[in-house]
C-alpha cells in the first residue's frame, strides 16, 4: 500500500478534525514523503478521535451469580467498557427501560424473572439493543429457544473471556452499521443525512430540536426516554431545572402534533412519571 492510499484510509475513518491536522502535517515544505513515524502518529491520532467520536460502550450485566457478575464486571472495565449490573431479571428489565445500553449480556437462570421471559418481553417492546445470551445451559435446544427469543448471540459457560470480548466487538459492530442513517418505527421514516422525516410517505418539517428529540427517541424505540435522558443527550444540559422540563414537554407536544395528529398508528406515547415512548402500543 502506498502512503498516500494509507494516509487516505485513515483520513477517512477519522474524524474532519484528525483531517485538518492530516493534511496540515502532509504539507512539509520540502514536500518530503511520510516517514513510518509519521505514518505511526496518523494511526495515533485517527484511533484516539475515532475512540473519542465513538463514546464509551455501555454494557448491562445481568447476572446473579455474584462472582461471575464481578468477574465479568472487572474484565470489561479492564477493556474500557461502561458497565451496570443487574442480579436479578427484574432489575435487568427495569435497567434496560431505564438506560440506554449498548449491549446486555443475559443470563438465563435468574431470580424472580428468568432471561427468556426479560428478553421476550423486551423485543415484543420493541427494544433492539443486541443481547447476548451466558449461560450454563447448553443444549441445542436451549440455544435455539435463546436465539428464537431475539438473542443476537449465545456463549455457554464457562466460556475464555477472549471469545467473549471478540463476540461483544462483533454484535457492536453489526449494531453501529445497522445504526445507521436511516431509522424508523411503522410508517415513519427518518434518513438522518438529508434530515428528512416521512410519515405514511408525507413529509413532516420539523425544527432542529424537534429533528433531534425524535431522532433520539427513534434510536430508543420501544424503550421509556425520560426526561432526564432528553436533557442529558438532547439539550446536553447535566443539571436539570423545571424550565427545561416544561421546554421538552412543549417539544414534546409539537413533534407528537406532527408526526401523530394526522396518522395511525399512534406512535409517541407518555408514560406517566416516567417519560415518552416511541412505538406502538400492543397488549
Ligand atoms: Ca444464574
Amino acid at each position: 500500500m502506498t502512503t498516500a492510499m494509507v494516509a487516505m484510509r485513515f483520513m477517512c475513518r477519522a474524524s474532519f478534525v484528525t483531517w485538518l491536522i492530516c493534511v496540515r502535517l502532509m504539507m512539509r515544505p520540502d514536500g518530503a514523503c511520510a516517514t513510518d513515524d509519521f505514518l505511526k502518529f496518523l494511526s495515533g491520532v485517527a484511533g484516539s478521535v475515532h475512540r473519542y467520536t465513538r463514546g464509551t460502550l455501555r454494557i448491562l450485566i445481568v447476572e446473579d451469580e455474584q462472582k461471575v457478575a464481578k468477574a465479568l464486571r472487572e474484565g470489561l472495565e479492564a477493556e474500557r467498557y461502561d458497565v451496570d449490573v443487574a442480579s436479578t431479571g427484574e432489575e435487568g428489565f427495569f435497567l434496560v427501560n431505564h438506560k440506554a445500553f449498548d449491549l446486555v449480556l443475559l443470563d438465563l437462570m435468574l431470580p424472580r424473572r428468568d432471561g427468556i421471559e426479560v428478553l421476550t418481553t423486551l423485543r415484543r417492546r420493541g427494544l433492539q439493543t443486541p443481547v447476548l445470551i451466558l449461560t450454563a445451559k447448553d443444549t441445542v435446544d436451549d440455544r435455539v429457544q435463546g436465539l428464537d427469543s431475539g438473542a443476537d448471540d449465545y456463549l455457554v459457560k464457562p466460556f475464555a473471556f477472549s471469545e467473549l470480548l471478540a463476540r461483544i466487538r462483533a454484535l457492536v459492530r453489526r449494531d453501529r452499521s445497522e445504526q445507521a442513517l436511516k431509522l424508523q418505527q411503522d410508517n415513519l421514516e427518518m434518513d438522518v443525512v438529508t434530515r428528512k422525516v416521512r410519515r405514511a410517505g408525507q413529509t413532516v418539517e420539523l425544527t432542529v430540536k424537534e429533528f433531534e428529540m425524535l431522532e433520539y427517541l427513534l434510536r430508543h424505540r420501544g424503550r421509556v426516554v425520560s426526561r432526564e435522558m432528553l436533557a442529558r443527550d438532547v439539550w446536553h444540559v447535566t443539571a436539570r431545572a423545571t424550565p427545561l422540563d416544561n421546554v421538552i414537554d412543549v417539544t414534546i407536544a409539537r413533534l407528537r402534533r406532527k408526526i401523530d395528529d394526522r396518522f395511525e398508528p399512534k406512535l409517541l406515547r407518555t408514560v406517566r412519571g416516567v417519560g415518552f415512548v416511541l412505538g406502538v402500543e400492543r397488549s
